[in-house]
């Protein structure tokens, strides 16, 4: 086995156990292989192994990479996303899990708009409120969903969060919140807006996310081992 397919055999493993410890299948949950920084061979190899669902950080990166990504994986981009580079990419991912203003969601929907296609996406929600985190605050959301109910080219089918990296004992809290977010805004059947994907877990707390009702769990390190900035 090479050392691709045990990382992603290890992985699967750990989501198996964490979703069998939660009362939950494993079907529930996808893997992404997060890609920033890989370069492009090992993000193939990734694929090969049957990781079909990619997240870059970085439009720039991501561009760079499309014209020699095989396997056609789904691509979802889950990095702070600037209005004015909305039109590179909404013809090149699935889903936007990024998503945390209005004039976002506007410009997406512009864009996609040209296209007629109808974007998916994810609303990003700042659980740990810190101020160098992008996403909403919770209070945030209401204005948001309000707006999507409002565009035809943008579709809303969950949220996204990261919580705070200095205290990994408190994730689980924070993975309640967000469940308990994603809960009360599905029951809200509002238009445009379906709760079908709680993006949450890394490589560090994706068992713990997991606990927490995360469907998907967004992999870097513990797949492609430690990133090297240095490199890019
Ligand atoms: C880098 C990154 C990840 C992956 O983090 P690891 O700890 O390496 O698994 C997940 N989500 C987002 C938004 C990221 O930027």
């Amino acid at each position: 086995m090479s050392e691709m397919e045990q990382a992603v055999q290890e992985i699967r493993e750990r989501v198996c156990k964490a979703a069998a410890q939660a009362g939950r299948s494993p079907d529930e949950i996808k893997i992404m292989a997060v890609t920033k920084t890989v370069e492009i061979e090992r993000v193939n190899q990734a694929v090969a192994c049957g990781l079909t669902l990619i997240g870059e950080n970085k439009v720039q990166e991501l561009l760079g990479k499309l014209p020699s990504l095989e396997g056609q994986p789904e691509i979802h981009l889950i990095g702070q996303l600037q209005t004015n580079k909305v039109k590179y990419i909404v013809d090149k991912v699935d889903m936007i899990q990024s998503v945390d203003s209005i004039k976002l969601m506007r410009e997406i929907e512009k864009q996609a708009a040209k296209i007629e296609r109808r974007m998916q996406v994810l609303l990003e929600v700042n659980i740990g409120r810190e101020e160098s985190k992008g996403g909403v605050l919770p209070e945030e959301l209401d204005a948001l969903l309000k707006e999507a109910a409002q565009l035809n080219y943008v579709a809303v089918e969950g949220l996204m969060a990261i919580p705070p990296m200095e205290q990994p004992e408190a994730a689980g809290a924070y993975f309640e919140k967000m469940r308990q977010l994603f809960i009360d805004i599905g029951a809200k059947k509002l238009d445009n807006v379906n709760m079908h994907v709680l993006s949450m877990g890394m490589s560090g707390d994706f068992e713990e996310a997991i606990r927490h009702g995360s469907t998907l769990v967004r992999v870097g390190t513990a797949l492609f081992g430690r990133r090297d900035y240095a490199q890019k």
